[in-house]
């Protein structure tokens, strides 16, 4: 399987699912969150009302936490081959790392895995969930990337491709380097 690291827009990313770096209550303010939004239904804010009845028949709550997912319809992205976005909350870190940002950013990443083999779909692909708004440190997440995708091939059975699709040159040659070291 592997962690395959890409350039581009996640909106337009042929994978069946994508991966949404969302806030927990699922609002969609900013960021891929918010490109994914409008992308997705042209309008953010009826992606936002769609998102957050999908939380409460899903989880039953307002909000989620760090591992917790919630699954919406590709809808307009479709047309890419995206049938489902998969919703989940990284870690806030305002340039501090460590081993409890690790931690949920893991969660966060293994949430969104485990759910993609329960919908039995063979790609995923994700943001750099954190590493925007959220002010973690690219090295650091793409690492983390890395070690949960080698830890989940063990339990993986229908998913084959999992992609890190890194949305500017500047962080898709970081995110390289970090793959080849
Ligand atoms: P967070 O709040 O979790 O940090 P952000 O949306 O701010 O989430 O950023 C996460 C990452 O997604 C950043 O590296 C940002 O550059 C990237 N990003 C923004 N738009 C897109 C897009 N359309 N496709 C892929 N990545 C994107």
């Amino acid at each position: 399987m592997g962690l395959e690291v890409v350039r581009g827009d996640i909106t337009r990313f042929p994978a069946e699912a994508i991966v949404n770096a969302a806030n927990k209550y699922l609002e969609h303010g900013g960021g891929v969150a918010y490109a994914i939004a409008k992308a997705a239904a042209g309008n953010p804010r009826e992606y936002i009302r769609i998102s957050k009845k999908a939380m409460r028949e899903q989880v039953g709550k307002d909000f989620i936490e760090h591992g917790e997912v919630v699954v919406t319809p590709g809808m307009r992205l479709e047309e890419y081959g995206i049938r489902y976005v998969i919703h989940t909350v990284g870690p806030y870190c305002g340039g501090v790392w460590d081993d409890e940002k690790k931690e949920k950013l893991r969660k966060a990443i293994l949430g969104a895995l485990r759910k993609a083999e329960e919908l039995g779909v063979k790609s995923i692909a994700f943001p750099a969930v954190s590493a925007g708004i959220y002010g973690c440190p690219l090295e650091e997440v793409v690492k983390t990337f890395r070690e949960v995708v080698e830890e989940f091939e063990r339990e993986a059975k229908g998913l084959e491709k999992v992609y890190l699709v890194l949305y500017s040159e500047g962080d898709y040659k970081r995110a390289l380097r970090v793959v080849r070291m």
